[in-house]
């Protein structure tokens, strides 16, 4: 096997080997076991999900050598892409788990986002923290701004100066992305950008890995840090930006810059199971809008390259106006509905939070 794979593990040999060889077949089935349970188990979902969230962290960084990170896994496919006809087993190797993710999001939606990615689940912690402290959702005050500004400024100053310091910066990549999720973050909140077009930056990130992997650089992802025997501080620091980045926006990684999360959400327009509103049962409470962390829903319905099929909605929903749709079995289904009518869609700061 090739020298490149991350070994920073307690465990450094597979679970489950693949015919002697180091494909970690856990890893893959621990994926499918997921699907399984995204599709069946309804009561105590969530409580379901958050074990599951919890291994999956547990799992990946500290036993599956497998990288799971969000830039990792787009380079890894890329690079068993050009191994398909010399180097079988390794191609598998490197091609494995992001064909099963991607396969799990045609059969499932995007169930790796909503229930396993360490990097969702990281923000998801502090989306639940900003619940909890924080009861007014509406645009930072003018004293706030220039705080947050301040702050900002500050971050974007150190990340300067360490530049300067650095190998062209490259081998510390991760906080440009961390940098521009902050940059990205103040301008939704004080309102000078909107939540949703922003959204669309995603695919430069995509076209940015993709760019960077056939040009033979290495740019690190945030979380990468867990996979890696490598000490890889901007890493860490990334990770961080992209936990208190979440204390303001919800999910802001992945509403703003995961290439994985936009490559998710395209493929979702073709996955089987889609969860959609029956306005007749819909009774405007807007609970799914407070629960849904990366504010897929919207007054026309459910965003679906924006759902993560987390079933936050579905599950607390007081009206069980929700639906999951089977479309390869339900030609007819439910045509997107209206939640919450009257009000505004989500859109800038108060949505974003
Ligand atoms: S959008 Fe990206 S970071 Fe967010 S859960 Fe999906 S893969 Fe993970
Ligand atoms: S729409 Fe529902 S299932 Fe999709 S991300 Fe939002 S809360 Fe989760």
């Amino acid at each position: 096997m090739p020298d490149r794979m991350p070994l920073a593990k307690l465990i450094d040999s597979p679970f489950i080997s693949l015919d002697e060889t180091n494909i970690e077949m856990a890893s893959i089935l621990f994926l499918f076991v997921v699907v399984i349970l995204a599709n069946n188990v309804e009561r105590r979902r969530q409580l379901v999900r958050h074990l599951v969230q919890a291994a999956s962290i547990a799992v990946f960084f500290l036993i599956i050598y497998s990288c799971l990170g969000v830039f990792g896994m787009i380079r890894n496919g890329l690079y068993g892409l050009t191994l398909i006809g010399t180097a079988y087993t390794e191609s598998f190797y490197w091609m494995s788990l992001p064909v099963v993710v991607i396969a799990s999001c045609l059969i499932a939606g995007p169930v790796f986002c909503g229930w396993i990615c360490p990097t969702g689940t990281i923000q998801e912690l502090a989306c639940a923290i900003r619940r909890r402290i924080v009861r007014d959702r509406g645009r930072p005050t003018r004293r706030q701004q220039i705080a947050l500004g301040a702050v900002m400024a500050l971050f974007l100053g150190f990340v300067v100066w360490l530049s300067a310091t650095r190998n062209l910066f490259i081998e510390d990549s991760s906080l440009h992305w961390g940098s521009a999720l902050l940059l990205l973050c103040y301008l939704v909140l004080i309102g000078l950008i909107d939540d949703l077009p922003t959204r669309s930056i995603r695919v430069v990130s995509l076209i940015a890995i993709v760019f960077t992997t056939v040009s033979h650089l290495v740019i690190t992802s945030p979380v990468h840090f867990a996979f890696t025997a490598r000490d890889d501080p901007a890493s860490a620091t990334t990770t961080v930006i992209i936990f208190v980045a979440s204390l303001f926006v919800m999910r802001a990684w992945c509403r703003y810059l995961c290439p994985w999360g936009y490559l998710m959400g395209f493929l979702h327009r073709f996955s089987r199971l889609r969860i959609q509103i029956d306005p007749a049962r819909c009774n405007h409470c807007r609970t799914c809008h407070g629960v849904c962390d990366t504010g897929a829903i919207d007054d026309d319905g459910v965003r679906q390259a924006h759902c993560q099929m987390c079933y936050a909605c579905v599950d607390h929903c007081p009206s069980k106006a929700f639906e999951v749709i089977d479309v390869w079995r339900d030609q007819g289904a439910l045509p997107a509905a209206v939640v919450g009518g009257g009000n505004k869609p989500a859109t800038g700061a108060g949505a974003a939070g």
